[in-house]
C-alpha cells in the first residue's frame, strides 16, 4: 500500500479555476487527487477577469464547443455544488464592419451551430436594437449569441474546491512546486516531496515555467492586460442593460459597469511596455464605435496577466515520450472561465486513458509549437 500522504494518482499544479475544476472532476471519478497551489486558490489570473462566460468565439468553433460543453455544468452549479455563481444574463454581440468580414464570419456559423452554439446573424439596424449605444452607420452586420453571462469567478473556484475536498481530494495552498522529474513522477515542493502517476500543469500564465521544471516546452506565457472604465454616461441606467459587445477589428470589448462601460482592448504581443500605446488606442477606438460615449474619459479599472498561447486557445493534452506522465491545461488566453468545466473532464479522461469528448488537435502541443512566435 503506497504512503498516501506523499504519493498520489494525479497531482495538479495550480489552484486557479482550471486546476480546481480538474480536481473536482477527477475526484468525482474516484481518482486520488492532490492539488498544489503556491499562493491561495483563485487569487491569480482567475481573480482578474471581466467575469464573462461566453459560448461563441467568432473564428474558433473549437473554442465555442469547449465552452458550450460547459454550459450545463454552469447552469446546474447552484444545485450540484451548492454554490450560487451569481449568473447575470448579458448576451454577446459581435460587430462586423465590412462585407468581407461578414462573409468570413457568416461562413463559420454552421460550424458553431454544429458545435452547439446558439448564434444568429443580425443586420446593422437589429444590432443597434440589442445595443443602442452603437452607431448603425459604422456597422455592416453582427452576430448575436445569447449564451453569455456575468459570473462570480471566486464562487466558481470555491464551489469546485469545496466539492473536490468533500470527494476526498487534497488541496494545499502555500505549496510551490520547485522541481519535477517526469520519468519517476517525483515532484519537489516548498512543503515536501511527492510522487504521482500523472502530473497536471494547470498553472495558467506560469505553465511554461512549470513545464521547464520537467524539461518540457509548453508555449504559454503571461502578458500584461488592463481593463478600463468610462465615466458615468448620462443616459445609462442599469448595470446589465447592454450585452457584452465585441468588435473584432479594433479588439474593443465593452460591457456595462455601473452607469458607464467596462472596456477592454484585445491586444496580444510578446513585446513589453505597450501599456500607454494600448491605452491611447482604446481612447481612440471607443468614440469611433460609440459616438454617444464620445468625451467620456477612460480610467484604469485593474490590470492583470493574460494566459497566452500561440493559437490563442488553451493547451489541453498530454506530453509525449519522456513527458508522457505530464498532462496540461493552461493558456486559455482570456477564456478560462468558459473553458474550465470541459477542461476538467478532458484531463480526467486523459488520465484514465479514455478518449476525451472533443478533438484535441486545435489545443495540442504540436499545433501550438508550429505557431510559436520568435
Ligand atoms: C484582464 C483579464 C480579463 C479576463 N477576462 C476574462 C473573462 O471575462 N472571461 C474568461 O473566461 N476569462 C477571462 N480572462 C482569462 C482568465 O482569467 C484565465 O483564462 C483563467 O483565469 C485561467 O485560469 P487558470 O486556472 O488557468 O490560471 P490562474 O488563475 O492563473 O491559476 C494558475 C495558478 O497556478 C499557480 N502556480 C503557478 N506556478 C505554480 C507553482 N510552481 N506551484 C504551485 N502553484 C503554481 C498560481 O499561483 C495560480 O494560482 C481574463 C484575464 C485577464 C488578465
Amino acid at each position: 500500500m503506497p504512503d498516501r500522504k506523499n504519493s498520489t494518482e494525479l497531482l495538479i499544479i495550480g489552484g486557479g479555476v482550471v486546476g480546481v475544476s480538474i480536481a473536482y472532476h477527477c475526484a468525482k471519478a474516484g481518482i486520488d487527487v492532490l492539488l498544489l497551489e503556491k499562493d491561495q486558490f483563485g487569487t491569480a489570473t482567475t481573480s482578474q477577469t471581466a467575469r464573462a462566460f461566453r459560448t461563441y468565439f467568432p473564428k474558433k468553433p473549437h473554442d465555442s464547443e469547449l465552452a458550450v460543453r460547459g454550459l450545463t455544468e454552469f447552469n446546474s452549479f447552484a444545485a450540484t455544488m451548492n454554490t450560487d455563481l451569481g449568473l447575470k444574463h448579458l448576451g454577446l454581440l459581435t460587430i462586423l464592419t465590412s462585407p468581407e468580414q461578414t462573409a468570413e464570419i457568416e461562413a463559420l456559423l454552421p460550424a458553431h451551430r454544429a458545435a452547439g452554439a446558439d448564434v444568429k446573424l443580425l443586420t446593422a439596424a437589429q444590432a443597434v436594437e440589442y445595443n443602442p449605444w452603437l452607431d448603425a452607420a459604422t456597422i455592416e452586420a453582427a452576430v448575436w449569441s445569447p449564451e453569455c453571462y456575468r459570473v462570480k469567478p471566486e464562487a466558481m473556484v470555491k464551489g469546485y474546491a469545496d466539492a473536490a475536498a468533500k470527494l476526498g481530494a487534497r488541496l494545499l495552498t502555500g505549496a510551490e512546486v520547485t522541481g519535477i522529474d517526469a520519468g519517476t513522477g517525483a515532484v519537489s515542493t516548498t512543503v515536501g516531496e511527492f510522487t504521482a502517476d500523472s502530473i497536471v500543469i494547470a498553472a495558467g500564465p506560469w505553465g511554461g515555467e512549470v513545464a521547464k521544471l520537467a524539461g518540457m516546452e509548453l508555449p504559454v506565457w503571461g502578458q500584461f492586460a488592463e481593463l478600463l472604465y468610462t465615466d458615468p454616461l448620462a443616459e445609462r441606467e442599469a448595470d446589465t442593460d447592454m450585452p457584452f459587445t465585441f468588435h473584432p477589428v479594433s479588439g474593443l470589448k465593452t460591457m456595462g459597469r455601473g452607469k458607464g462601460f467596462l472596456v477592454g482592448l484585445e491586444r496580444i504581443s510578446k513585446q513589453e511596455g505597450l501599456r500607454d500605446v494600448w491605452f491611447e488606442a482604446a481612447v481612440e477606438e471607443l468614440p469611433k464605435w460609440y459616438p454617444k460615449a464620445a468625451g467620456a474619459k477612460l480610467h484604469s479599472a485593474w490590470t492583470g496577466t493574460l494566459d497566452v498561447t500561440p493559437t490563442k486557445s488553451g493547451l489541453l493534452g498530454r506530453g509525449d515520450g519522456e513527458h508522457e506522465r505530464i498532462l496540461f491545461a493552461a493558456g486559455f488566453t482570456g477564456h478560462g472561465l468558459a473553458h474550465a468545466p470541459t477542461a476538467g473532464r478532458v484531463i480526467r479522461d486523459l488520465h484514465r486513458g479514455v478518449a476525451p469528448e472533443i478533438d484535441l488537435t486545435p489545443f495540442s502541443l504540436a499545433t501550438n509549437l508550429a505557431l510559436m512566435p520568435a
